[in-house]
This record gives structure tokens, sequence and C-alpha cells, in this order.
């Protein structure tokens, strides 16, 4: 293709953030839109790999954050009237902190205010309704019953096939190469030609810095591993009895969803401390005073590694993930048959949002 194409959108990504805002601009804007993707669409580098996320309505982070999730819980209904897809799995999410946390009071002053449906669990109540998660003295918990549990691959090709449906086109295997101003237009320059579009939407995630270089001032990309558990009982872990979860225990952040697929949990933490988790004293070198490495979630059940003896939780036990202290672990996922293109220093990093 040499000429320079027209369009009314492109949107640059088709990650979360694009796929679905083509799917929505194909529903709204009458012109001609084109949705850009460097690899294919849902494949394993992007910020949404790993099977599952979590989704809250009440949120902790702000007050301008609710009436939002309270949309997109509406819009991630609407992606599975229109598309006949299970994507959003309503088990709950339970934030779990200790009773004195401004989590707690955060979570509870936004269900209460824009009147989510919740409960507030505590002490005796809140290990008999639990028994999966191992409490401190002190925790607290509200379960946001509107809450639960996305499937994120699955959101997407079906968010992008639903634009294709709508009339978008998907550029895929097309790399963004840069954008420059043209008489109140925009030029994009891609590795198929060009296009000279109205609107331009990025959504790059945590590749944006190299589409507009002044984000380096204030985003930083940092990756967030994820780990799958096999518990010793599987059906405890189930989404009719595991809500997702996010858990505040000393300076560690924890994040977890059920077995979507009756076989492993998946986990993930942030933060500072060594001493928090019972789990992984394997994981935790790597995840606390090492650059974490970047890989792709997607890919950990093929390289399966069983290193640590108990998880956080009381019956869950044999983490499956890379070697996570390892000085190089993507090393391990090179060797695995499964990772499409091994490790690589230049793979693409995965970043994470406010809502974890
Ligand atoms: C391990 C982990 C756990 C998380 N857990 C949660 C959770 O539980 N709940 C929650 O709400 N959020 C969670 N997040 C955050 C959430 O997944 C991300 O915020 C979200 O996926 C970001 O979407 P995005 O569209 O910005 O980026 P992405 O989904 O990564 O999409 C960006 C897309 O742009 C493409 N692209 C980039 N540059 C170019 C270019 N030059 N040309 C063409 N295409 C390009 C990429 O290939 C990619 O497909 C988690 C993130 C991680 C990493």
């Amino acid at each position: 293709m040499s000429s320079t194409e027209q369009a009314s959108v492109a949107v640059i990504g088709m990650g979360t953030v694009g796929a679905m805002a083509a799917w929505q601009l194909s529903k709204l804007v009458p012109g001609r839109i084109i949705g850009i993707e460097q690899y294919g669409v849902a494949h394993a580098y992007g910020a949404y790999a790993g099977e599952s996320r979590l989704f809250r309505t009440a949120a902790y982070e702000g007050e301008h954050y609710t009436p939002l999730l309270v949309r997109a819980q509406q819009l991630w209904r609407e992606l599975e009237r229109e598309s006949g897809q299970s994507i959003y799995l309503q088990v709950g999410a339970l934030t779990i902190a200790p009773g004195a946390s401004p989590k707690i009071a955060g979570t509870l002053e936004a269900a209460e205010r824009f009147v989510l449906p919740h409960e507030h669990l505590v002490g005796r109540e809140l290990r008999r309704r639990f028994p999966q998660h191992d409490f401190d003295d002190g925790d607290e918990a509200i379960l946001d019953l509107g809450g639960g549990g996305l499937r994120p691959e699955r959101a997407i090709l079906t968010a992008a096939s639903l634009a294709e449906r709508g009339g978008a086109e998907i550029w895929d295997d097309t790399r963004v190469l840069g954008i420059d101003e043209q008489h109140g237009r925009h030029l994009v320059s891609t590795t198929r030609g060009d296009i000279l579009a109205e609107k331009v939407v990025i959504a790059a995630g945590p590749w944006s810095q190299q589409i507009l270089p002044e984000l380096k001032t204030f985003t930083k990309v940092k990756s967030v591993p994820l780990t799958w558990f096999m518990p010793k009982r599987v059906d405890q872990f189930l989404p009719e009895r595991f809500p997702v979860f996010v858990r505040d225990r000393g300076t560690t952040h924890l994040f977890g969803a059920p077995s979507l697929e009756g076989y492993a949990v998946p986990r993930s933490r942030t933060g500072r401390s060594s001493t928090t988790s019972r789990s992984c004293s394997v994981s935790t070198p790597g995840l606390s005073s090492r650059r974490p490495p970047s890989w792709r979630p997607g890919t950990f059940r093929a390289c399966t590694r069983s290193r640590c003896a108990t998880a956080s939780t009381r019956t869950a036990t044999r983490p499956i993930s890379p070697r996570l202290s390892t000085p190089r672990p993507t090393a391990a996922a090179s060797s695995c048959p499964g990772c499409r293109d091994g490790a690589s220093s230049s793979r693409p990093p995965s970043a994470v949002s406010p809502l974890t």
C-alpha cells in the first residue's frame, strides 16, 4: 500500500482500551474506523494477558472512580449481550485489610455513597465465610457484590470482532511508527502505510511512551508477575465460593482471582515486604529487591515450576510459575515450548492500572 488512507478515527493499540474504544466507535461514529495492532489481536504481551482480571465497583481509590466503574459494569454486560460470550463473572470482590485501613473506610464509603450492594465482614463471620484466607487479627473485609472477575483475552477478542462486525477495520501485525499533525488532522505512519485521520485514540498501554515520549516524565512502566497456585482442594477456589480479592498485609498488596478452569488459582502481589506472605520465600526477592522480569503472564502455565510449600491462603499449596527469584527468570520461559518467542530482554513489559 503506498497511498495515504483516510479515516475518521485511528485507534492505536487493540488491547484492553483500544479494542473497547474501537467497538464503541464502530457504533457511534459513522465514518471509517481503523484499529491498529502491532501484534495479533489478543496476543500474550499485553497488559491484559493472563486469563483473569479483577473488577470492583466500590473503589477506595477516589470518589471519581466509582461512577466510571458502575458505567463499565453496564458496558461489560453490553459486550456479553451483543456477543453471547461469558466475560464478566459477577462473583463479588473482597477488599481485605486491617480494620483501621483507609481501604476499608474508602470502600465502605464508596459503596454507601453510590448505594452499591455490599457486606461488611469482620471477626468470626469473616473467617467462617472465607476459610480459604488466612486472616490476621483485626482484619476486616468489604464484599462488593457487584464486583467480580473478567476474562481479559476473551474480552479483547470479542470487542475487536464486534468492532469489525460494526464496520471497523483492524490492521493487525501493523506497528505505528509516529504521528504528525497535518492541517488539523493526524498523519499516522505505520509499517503498512500512512493513515490521515480526523481523530486518533492512543491506547498503546505500556508502549505509550514510545508514541508520546513526553509521558516518560510522569509515567513509569513496570511488570506485574502473576503466579498460579495449585490448591489442595480446588473446589474451595471456584468462582461460586471464592470472590476475587485485593488484600493489604503489612506493606504487601496482594490480589487474586478464583480458579476459572477448576485447576489453579491466580494470584499476584506488589509491595516491598518480604515477610507478609507465608508463601513463596523463593518469589519474594524477585518481587521486592530486584527489578521484576518482563514476561508474558499468559505463558506461565507451560513453564511449571514448583518451588514453594505453602501459599498465603490456607489450602492452596503448589505455585505454578517461573522461578521468580532467579536472576534471569525469563530463561525458564525461553526453554518452554509453550512460549512463542522465548525470553528476551526486549520483551515488552506489562503495566498495572490503579484498579488493582
Ligand atoms: C499482571 C497484571 C494484573 C492486572 N490485574 C488487573 C486487575 O485485576 N484489574 C484491573 O482492572 N486491571 C488489572 N491490570 C491492569 C490492566 O490489565 C491494564 O490496565 C489494562 O490491560 C491496560 O490496557 P491498555 O489498553 O492500556 O494496554 P494493553 O492492554 O497492553 O494494550 C496496548 C496494546 O497496544 C498495542 N500497541 C502498543 N504500541 C503499539 C504501536 N506502536 N503500534 C500498534 N500497536 C501498539 C500493544 O501491542 C497492545 O496490544 C493488571 C495488569 C497486569 C500486568
